[in-house]
């Protein structure tokens, strides 16, 4: 979907929302994850000063996989970014949006390159989430095993070694 701001550009004074739905086809190269349902963005250009900026949110829940226990869950991805619009390359590419020619730019490839840089790296099923014990593989989460973790993770080993050898 392409915005045009050509008016924006041409006024002192404008403000105009757009609200749109990524449907997940539009995002199934995405790595981290499977939208659930579909992707709502939200933009909102306005002008002031000679400045033009859009206003962008998207959000969507993912499925995505815990980074500690592997366990399946629901993300609820949530963003926000102000942007400046610009009609020329000057050199500055962070929290840019360059429109082209015709004053126009495609909302739908910037809303999943807020995705692309804002998703967590490592999504975690809760902020507190236990992981998965290194020795019997047992979910943390649900209950506590009688394995010593700390003689057996083999991380360790190397310092182990270097505390022994002093
Ligand atoms: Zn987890
Ligand atoms: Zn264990």
């Amino acid at each position: 979907m392409k915005i045009c701001v050509r008016d924006a550009f041409a006024s002192d004074c404008y403000r105009k929302e757009y609200s749109f739905v990524l449907d997940n086809t539009q995002i199934s190269d995405f790595p981290h994850g499977a939208v659930t349902d579909s992707v709502d963005v939200r933009a909102e250009i306005s002008a002031r000063d000679g400045i033009v900026s859009c206003a962008l949110t998207v959000s969507a829940d993912f499925s995505v996989i815990c980074s500690r226990c592997a366990a399946e869950f629901t993300l609820p991805f949530r963003s926000f970014s102000v942007k400046q619009i610009k009609r020329r390359d000057d050199g500055e590419f962070e929290d840019v949006i360059f429109a082209d020619g015709g004053f126009c730019f495609d909302i739908a490839k910037e809303a999943r390159a807020q995705i692309y840089f804002e998703f967590p790296a490592k999504p975690l099923c809760r902020e507190d989430c236990k992981g998965l014990c290194s020795v019997c593989g047992c979910d943390l989460n649900a209950g506590s095993c009688s394995c010593d973790i700390k003689t057996a993770d083999p991380r360790l080993d190397v310092l182990r070694k270097l505390i022994d050898n002093n």
